[in-house]
């Protein structure tokens, strides 16, 4: 822009010194990933804009659909899950509707495992089922449960392991093998485990699901979503679903999530290695009648979590002596641990699953799926594990 002097006052102050199009910006390497803050990008030409719309030029146009700053958390994703392409979007359940709209519509069919997420469950039993996709929810601990549910409409199998918040497991190549012998895909919620512990298309899953929210942000600051997968796949999620929906990630969030995966292994390790010390000690107290933790030998399904996962990450769920009151007494005594939904924060979260994040469960499908009322589910964080015994120490005293 040259001679800018010569433009009036309220013109400078949008296109002055210092804007993008300048050479020192095009110049500058800056060594933390930008965040490009914007909604929209600049052409080069008119037939430079018509081909980037028609596909045939990769360039940016528009960040519902790309974003420098979303593309590099995508290819950081990839990389990680062992993926060809990833879409982060909005939030756990934005990526969820995108898959599963992508790949179903009316007159299709899904088989769920029965032990999801309470949103997913509501998306599953409640919105889906209004838009004709009909969802069959399966106990998830018995791979045949999987495929004596599909149908000729079946278009996807899904599978959260761990699940939210009994800490079931899914022998991911018994349900793989079922899925590829019948030409249907599994999506694989890997929320609990992360890449770190758990990398689902290498035992055979079509696509991977994070809420990004939890562990991969990891410090409780941002709601966002990804979704890897197949090239194929992620390109018709994101150029049919998301530009249809709209679930986009902000850049700025985008940002948030490339910070917290630079130190994902080493946090996801120590909230097992917290989680593992805090879950013996439950184990041993009086007023604990179960403890669910995948790293205990008496979890039942502890062989396979030894065979599928790296770790056994940082949720535990229990059962105290005195149930449902005994257990509100100690979420309303916590002082360190901070009462809320959400996990995989630094901080230690603790919640009541029933009335919480599952009360999207009838009272009969909690007891179905093993969703005790009276269970505590506790997110360990990264505070020295001696002061989280300490806090729940007083206030199992006060039961
Ligand atoms: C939180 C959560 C979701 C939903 O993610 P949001 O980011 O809250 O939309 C999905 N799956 C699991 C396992 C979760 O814990």
């Amino acid at each position: 822009m040259s001679d800018k002097k010569n433009y009036g006052f309220q013109t400078r102050c949008i296109h002055g010194h210092g804007h993008v199009s300048d050479g020192r910006w095009r110049t500058a390497r800056p060594v933390s990933c930008p965040i490009v803050q914007t909604s929209t990008f600049a052409f080069e030409s008119a037939e430079h804009g018509a081909a980037i719309f028609a596909g045939e030029n990769d360039g940016f146009l528009y960040t519902r659909l790309g974003n420098p700053t979303q593309e590099a958390l995508e290819c950081r994703m990839a990389a990680l899950e062992g993926g060809e392409a990833a879409l982060a979007l909005a939030s756990g359940m934005a990526a969820c509707t995108t898959a599963v709209l992508t790949l179903c519509g009316s007159g299709d069919h899904i088989v769920s495992g029965d032990t999801l997420y309470g949103g997913t469950h509501q998306l599953f039993t409640h919105t889906l089922p209004r838009l004709g996709i009909a969802v069959a929810e399966v106990d998830a601990t018995d791979p045949a449960n999987f495929e004596r549910a599909i149908t000729p409409a079946t278009k996807l199998l899904y599978v959260e392991t761990p699940a939210n918040p009994t800490l079931v497991l899914t022998d991911l190549p018994a349900v793989a093998a079922i899925a590829s012998r019948h030409g249907i895909p599994l999506l694989v919620d890997n929320t609990f485990c992360t890449p770190v512990l758990q990398r689902p298309l290498e035992m055979g899953a079509d696509i991977v699901l994070h809420s990004a929210t939890k562990y991969i942000g990891g410090h409780g600051d941002a709601i966002a979503g990804i979704l890897v997968g197949s090239s194929e796949f992620i390109t018709r999620a994101r150029f049919e679903t998301l530009r249809d929906i709209g679930g986009c990630i902000s850049p700025f969030n985008a940002w948030l999530l490339i910070r917290g995966l630079k130190t994902l292994a080493v946090r996801v390790r120590q909230h097992g290695e917290n989680a593992m010390t805090v879950a013996k000690w439950l184990q041993k107290h009086p007023k604990v009648t179960r403890v669910i933790y995948p790293g205990l030998p008496t979890h039942p399904q502890h062989e396979l979590a030894k065979r599928q996962q790296a770790g056994f990450g940082g949720l535990i769920s229990f059962l105290i002596a005195g149930g449902r009151d005994a257990g509100r007494t100690v979420m309303n005594s916590v002082e360190l641990c901070t009462l809320a939904v959400s996990l995989g924060d630094v901080d230690t979260l603790i919640e009541h699953p029933a009335t919480m994040t599952h009360s999207t469960y009838s009272e009969e499908d909690l007891l179905r799926v093993g969703i005790d009322p009276a269970m505590v589910r506790l997110s360990v964080g990264l505070e020295d594990p001696e002061d989280i015994i300490a806090d729940l120490e007083q206030a199992f005293a006060r039961i």
